[in-house]
């Protein structure tokens, strides 16, 4: 995976889908692991659909699996989950965020 140098504390070395325990891990260049339930990421996406349906108190689809990961630039993974939801993108910055938080 390509590394970028000016924000090197939040780039992952490694991503690791487990997707029995449907847990997302990424191993950070700093050594900080975070594991990631991919409910919590569907609940957490950031687009504008699922932002506006926060706002508006509609429930989110909950523990939906991931089924797809793919890279977005250097700065990014989208998520394809099991309820057919394919447009959060998640910055390694916000990953790294929810990461700490949960
Ligand atoms: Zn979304």
């Amino acid at each position: 995976m390509t590394m970028v140098n000016n924000t090197a504390a939040i780039q992952p070395v490694a991503v690791t889908d487990q997707r029995a325990s449907q847990l997302l891990r990424i191993e950070w260049a700093d050594g900080v692991v975070s594991e990631l339930p991919h409910g919590l990421l569907r609940r957490k996406c950031k687009c504008a659909e699922c932002v506006a349906a926060q706002r508006a108190g509609q429930p989110v689809a909950q523990g939906s699996a991931i089924t797809g990961i793919e890279i977005v630039g250097e700065h990014a993974l989208n998520f394809k989950f099991a309820d057919g939801h394919e447009r959060g993108i998640f910055p390694w910055a916000y990953l790294r965020e929810l990461g700490v938080a949960s």
